[in-house]
Formats: C-alpha cells, sequence, structure tokens
C-alpha cells in the first residue's frame, strides 16, 4: 500500500519540508514538537468535537442532488461546508489551531489574509475565546475587501495594513512571519491552508479531516458502503480538498478530482493554474510547485475566484498529482460561472465561487450510470453575488 501522508522529515514525496530563516527555527520547533501531542489528546478533541457540533453546526449534510445527478447520469452528493457557521470550511481550521494555541500557552494570534475569509473565521474564534487577535493584510486587499475588513473590526481584531510591494497576500505573509518571529514567547500563527513550513500542512489536513470522517459514516447511512467511486473539490492552498480526502487517500477505489483555478486560461498569462503549469519551486517556507516565468521568478496568480488566486499549492496535493493519484482539472472562470447558475437554478444553492471550480470539473468527466461521486462544497456564494450579478 502507498502512503500518501506525510513522512517523519514532513515530506509529502518529493514536497514540503520547512525552509525557514533561523529567526523561525525556534517558533516552528516548538509547534513541530507538541501539535500531534496536544490535537491527539483525548481532552482537545473533546472540546474540539463539541465546539464543531454545537458552533459550527457540524456534521455538515451530505445531499444528494437531484437535477444536477440526473444532468451528470449518475448519483451525485454535496458536502455541505456552505451550512457551516461563518459560510465555510474555513472555521473548522480555525478553532482547531486557537484550540491548540491555548494548550501552547499562548495568548496573542495572528493571522493574514487575502480575500479576507480565513481572517474572517480567525477572528470569529478570537473573539469566541477572548484571545487577542491580529490580522495582516496587504492595503490593496483591504480595500477591495472591505466587508470582511469590517465584519473583522466588528469581531474585535485588529487589521493591520499592509504597503509593501504589490500590497497583497505575499507581502502579508512577510509581514505575520516578521510578527511571529519576534514575539514567539506568546504569538501563536493560525495559518489558513495546507501551506507553509512543515508541521502546518499536515496540522490544517488533521482539523480539518473531520470532513471526510462524516463522509465516511454519511455514505454509510445512505448507500450501505463508506466509500463514493469519485471525491471532486477545489483547490487555492488545498484544505477543503485535504479535508475531504484525508481518510481516503490510501482507498484506490476512490478516484480523486481536484479542481484548480485556469482563470482565462492555463496557457493565458492569467491564470492560477499552479498544478498543470508550475515547477519545482520552495515558497512561504514549503517545496512545492510554484507558478514561475523563464527566469524563475513567482508570477503572479490571477483568478476570477480570490480564494484561489495563490501561485502554489499544498505538497500534498502536488505529491498526488505528481504521483498520479489524483486528476486535476483547470476550470476557467467561465466555466465556473456557468457552474454557479446551474447549481443556483436547479438546487437552489448559491455556491462561493471556489466551489464552483469544483462543480464545473463535473463536465470534465464520463460517469458510469452507477457511479457514486462525493462533491465538497466549501462555502456558499453570499460573498461572491458582486461577482456573480456583474457576469451575469
Ligand atoms: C479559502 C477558500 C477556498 C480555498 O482554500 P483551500 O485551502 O484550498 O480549501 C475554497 N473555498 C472557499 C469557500 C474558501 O473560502
Amino acid at each position: 500500500m502507498k502512503d500518501y501522508q506525510v513522512n517523519n522529515e514532513g515530506y509529502y514525496g518529493e514536497f514540503g519540508g520547512a525552509y525557514i530563516p533561523d529567526s523561525l527555527r525556534h517558533c516552528v520547533d516548538e509547534l513541530r514538537e507538541n501539535y500531534l501531542k496536544v490535537i491527539e489528546s483525548p481532552e482537545f478533541k473533546e472540546e474540539f468535537r463539541k465546539l464543531l457540533r454545537d458552533y459550527v453546526g457540524r456534521p455538515s449534510p451530505l445531499y444528494l442532488t437531484n437535477r444536477l445527478s440526473k444532468k451528470h447520469g449518475c448519483k451525485i452528493y454535496l458536502k455541505r461546508e456552505d451550512l457551516n457557521h461563518t459560510g465555510a470550511h474555513k472555521i473548522n481550521n480555525a478553532i482547531g489551531q486557537v484550540l491548540l494555541a491555548k494548550r501552547m500557552g499562548k495568548r496573542r494570534i495572528i493571522a493574514e489574509t487575502g480575500a479576507g475569509q480565513h481572517g474572517v473565521a480567525t477572528a470569529t474564534v478570537c473573539a469566541l475565546m477572548k484571545m487577542e487577535c491580529i490580522v495582516y493584510m496587504g492595503k490593496t486587499d483591504v480595500e477591495r475587501q472591505h466587508i470582511n475588513v469590517e465584519k473583522m473590526r466588528m469581531l474585535g481584531a485588529e487589521v493591520r495594513p499592509v504597503t509593501a510591494g504589490s500590497m497583497t497576500l505575499t507581502e502579508a505573509v512577510d509581514a505575520a512571519i516578521d510578527d511571529w518571529s519576534k514575539n514567539s514567547a506568546d504569538t501563536f500563527y493560525v495559518i489558513g491552508s495546507t501551506v507553509g513550513p512543515h508541521p502546518y500542512p499536515d496540522l490544517v489536513a488533521r482539523l480539518q479531516s473531520v470532513i471526510s470522517e462524516e463522509i465516511k459514516q454519511q455514505m454509510m447511512e445512505h448507500e450501505g458502503r463508506d466509500y463514493p467511486d469519485y471525491l471532486i473539490a477545489c483547490i487555492g492552498g488545498g484544505s477543503n480538498a485535504a479535508g475531504t480526502i484525508y481518510h481516503y487517500l490510501d482507498d484506490e477505489r476512490v478516484k480523486i478530482v481536484l479542481a484548480e483555478a485556469g482563470g482565462k486560461g492555463a496557457d493565458t498569462e492569467y491564470t492560477a493554474a499552479t498544478i498543470s503549469i508550475g515547477k519545482d519551486g520552495i515558497l512561504h517556507g514549503f517545496k512545492t510547485l510554484v507558478m514561475q516565468d523563464e527566469n524563475g521568478e513567482m508570477r503572479e496568480p490571477y483568478s476570477i475566484s480570490a480564494g484561489l488566486d495563490y501561485p502554489g499549492i499544498g505538497p500534498m496535493h502536488a505529491n498526488l498529482a505528481k504521483k498520479g493519484r489524483a486528476t486535476v482539472a483547470a476550470i476557467t472562470d467561465d466555466e465556473a460561472l456557468e457552474a454557479a447558475f446551474y447549481l443556483t437554478r436547479t438546487e437552489g444553492i448559491i455556491p462561493a465561487l471556489e466551489s464552483s471550480h469544483a462543480l464545473a470539473a463535473l463536465d470534465k468527466i464520463k460517469f458510469n450510470p452507477d457511479d457514486i461521486v462525493v462533491l465538497t462544497l466549501s462555502g456558499r456564494g453570499d460573498k461572491d453575488i458582486h461577482t456573480y450579478l456583474s457576469n451575469r
């Protein structure tokens, strides 16, 4: 049996690891030495489970679609992460990491955010748990994502606009890392996806793995077997996908399809199709596939969906693609928009733009009539209404 999980050195195949400056070494070491001890302890599990149930609203339903299934000639279930408190899967991870921070004796939480979704999830949990919360955000993003900035402030977080460089996510990451290295004694850095130096990708994957734990149980209830033929999810950094596939990684009966953001086309300048066109490189502290120009410089990603607009990909997913365990589809903006309108009109569910990429991947697959598909609807589309309206 192949093992697609992280190894003792922090690698998934050739991807992952911890490529960090000396100033961060002690922060990352402290986290690596403590995370499994804490999150595997019965007390942590108990508190985490309770909050997921009573605060987030888990388990999220596994919903058998009607017209969507008919269209594709098979059974398509949606894993409804859109129904979670705050509207997406990100809250699962934020709760887990803030609980971990408290148990490690930290009192101050920092995070960075691009579109603002991870910032809002983190600020929400900090309000709940009475933790100080500072969110770094590029000044351009602060202006573009005004509503999320106001939500974070209302929740009691301090949003610090970053004015270096292109004033977006990359600079916000640098600012958060700088803060962490200077304040590691009392500060915990909450990362929002399966990215960053080891052990973050593994930590986030484990916290999100509740998604596939539930899929197993719910598949048993609905179908009398605990696995589907296909699992489909979108990938920005890869956390909702990691949660969806976690308990099925070594089960080769289950095909894995990952939908990345093709933007205006993977062969154009405007894309975030990292796995399709990326080359080996190091980004934000780990080895992965990175979108690069001829000189090996990182290329600016583009996607209509802010949550998928990332020039790298989690090391777990880079490895799954390289080993052929997962199939990757690059979905264009137009394909995602069409899938969003279709789901809205046929099932009465307005999906997040990110999730719409996973929905559009259905059109790339030829299903058999007895196939069972589970597709993770990572979030709801309220935040994307403006984009939907201007593309109608
Ligand atoms: C942030 C976000 C994503 C992308 O992040 P992953 O870590 O790849 O899951 C996908 N969907 C929604 C709704 C998001 O908010």
